[in-house]
């Protein structure tokens, strides 16, 4: 059986017009435009790129972008300081502060002195209480994408039985708790786990989130399952650079009912979600109504 594929690049670009149509609306009716401010910290080129898709695309639908570009060497306090001055900011609906932070500074500490409300990652210590509690929080950027996809692919997950591969706190804890708030039965697979291809075996739904290249084969796969792959490895194949996911696509694709690749899967739904996010915390900010779909 050919793997029906998941194309997170297209559903990316559909979150992006229904944020943009949100947008539009805001500031038609109410005045309000959203505001995302991104605070970069060091020079860490990977980071850098992202910060700058993340501006371009935050001004693409409308919003305003506001980057604040700091020196590596600086000080938890001047940090602080300026997360403190974003979140007295009224024009400033989402924060999100791009980790990591070089190493002297205390990344917890950082993003709990993050308003809440304003925490468009949903890193923060009160969003990731929320979200386990079941109510109403800012949720993580990369697992929303995947709970999105599935939803649109499967309609309701209720009674699916769901293997999450990873266990950390931006990916696969909060994506395991979306995944129990849609009714799936879940188990949370990590480095310790028992036969872990049979744990596999038995799943409906699939979440790769290890960072370990084309880790999970075909043989793993329940046959029709549906395979969401977070990973995003660099590997050199034949002299070249590429880019592959946590499991290996062409085997997998054999014996998934439906599959996410690398790239053009979950990475491109990231940004989406995070600009989905800050529409929604702008709304909430304003105590209008959030849009529809764009939120767990
Ligand atoms: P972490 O390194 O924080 O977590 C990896 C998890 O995988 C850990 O829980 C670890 O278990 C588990 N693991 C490692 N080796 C194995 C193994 N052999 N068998 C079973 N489990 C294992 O990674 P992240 O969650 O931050 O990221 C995971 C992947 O997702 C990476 O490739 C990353 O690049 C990608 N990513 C992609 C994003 C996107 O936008 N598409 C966004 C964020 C991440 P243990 O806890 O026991 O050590």
């Amino acid at each position: 059986m050919a793997a029906n594929i998941i194309d997170g690049k297209a559903f990316a670009a559909t979150v992006r017009e229904k944020v943009a149509g949100h947008v539009a609306r805001l500031k038609e009716e109410h005045g309000i435009t959203p505001g995302l401010a991104v605070v970069l910290v060091g020079e860490d080129p990977a980071s850098q790129v992202y910060v700058r898709s993340k501006g371009k695309q935050t001004v693409e639908v409308g919003m305003n972008s506001y980057e604040h570009k700091l020196d590596a060497a600086t000080s938890e306090a001047d940090l602080l300081a300026v997360v403190d001055q974003l979140n007295n900011d009224p024009n400033v609906h989402g924060i999100l502060v791009q980790l990591p932070l070089p190493g002297h500074l205390n990344e917890d500490l950082i993003i709990n002195s993050i308003a809440p409300e304003k925490d468009v990652d949903g890193f923060h210590i009160s969003n990731v209480g929320l979200l386990g509690t079941g109510q109403k929080s800012m949720v993580p950027c990369t697992p929303l994408g995947c709970l999105m996809m599935l939803r649109d692919y499967h309609g309701s997950l209720s009674g699916m039985d769901a293997v999450v591969i990873g266990r950390s706190n931006i990916v696969g804890k909060p994506m395991a708790q979306l995944l129990l708030g849609d009714s799936c039965t879940v188990t949370i697979a990590h480095s310790r786990t028992k036969d872990l291809p049979e744990v596999v075996r038995r799943a409906d739904i699939v979440v790769a989130a290890v960072g370990r290249p084309e880790m999970v084969p075909g043989d793993w796969i329940k046959e029709g399952a549906t395979v969401i792959d977070v990973g995003i490895n660099r590997i050199e194949r034949d002299g070249k650079n590429k880019l592959v996911g946590d499991v290996d696509f062409a085997s997998c694709a054999e014996r998934a009912g439906a599959i996410t690749p690398v790239p053009g899967g979950v990475g491109p739904m990231t940004i989406a979600c995070l600009l989905a996010n800050t529409v929604t915390a702008c709304c909430r900010a304003n105590g209008l109504a959030e849009p529809e779909g764009l939120t767990a």
